[in-house]
């Protein structure tokens, strides 16, 4: 099963793809997670792309598009959390080879609560599991203690990075719904609530495989 997670800064996308990919046995995919770990590590894609996803932009199309189809060659079933942001990402992405996607998911929160939501969340220091501002105060993943917030989710780079998903994003939306893949789902409310919608919206066709032949 092929899956796109679409939504804005604060949706919540990291942690249901990640549930959604242990369920379904997928790769879980994130282009934030790669670009904040290659950072983290200092290689040569943390380089180019730090000063982007620090202030909030987009880190440009031939930095990460050679990337993302690099992953996907290794991984036949998957879910992308953050990819494709653009409609130049989403018809790169239905160009590569191996790739047919079987739905597109689309969280929708409105502007105030992703805001409320991005504003406490913190990343650990030494796995890169980013937590909610309700959660223990020791990463959820691997129990260190050293949290820190995202260096992106300052109110001012938070609102930038909303606007320009509002610009960006928003037509990647319409463009899947036109190919009849959007899967609207509310991502109001709690965890446990927003994910069994996602998995209703994925429904057991999808999941068995049937849409696929
Ligand atoms: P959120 O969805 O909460 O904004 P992400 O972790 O998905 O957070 O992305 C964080 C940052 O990484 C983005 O603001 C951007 O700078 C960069 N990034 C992630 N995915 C992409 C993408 N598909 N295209 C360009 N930049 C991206």
């Amino acid at each position: 099963m092929q899956l796109v997670l679409i939504g804005p800064p604060g949706a919540g996308k990291g942690t249901i793809a990640e549930k959604v990919a242990a369920k379904y046995g997928l790769a879980h995919l994130s282009t934030g997670d790669m670009l904040r770990d290659a950072i983290a590590r200092g290689t040569a894609l943390g380089a180019e792309a730090k000063e982007y996803v620090e202030t909030g932009r987009l880190v440009p199309q031939e930095i990460l598009g050679r990337v993302v189809a690099e992953r996907l060659r290794a991984d036949g079933n998957f879910i992308l959390d953050g990819y494709p942001r653009t409609l130049e990402q989403a018809e790169f992405l239905s160009g590569l080879p191996g790739v047919a996607l079987d739905a597109v998911i689309y969280v929708a929160v409105r502007e105030e609560e992703a805001f409320a939501r991005s504003r406490g969340r913190r990343v650990c220091r030494a796995c890169g599991a980013v937590s909610g501002a309700d959660e223990a105060d020791v990463c959820g993943r691997c129990g260190s203690s050293d949290l820190a917030a995202r260096a992106d989710d300052r109110p001012a780079t938070l609102k930038k990075r909303y606007d320009v998903y509002v610009r960006e994003t928003a037509p990647v939306i319409e463009y899947y719904r036109g190919h009849g893949l959007l899967r609207e789902v509310d991502g109001t409310g709690g965890r446990e609530e927003v994910l069994a919608r996602v998995e209703a919206a994925i429904g057991p066709a999808l999941a068995r495989g049937d849409d696929n032949g």
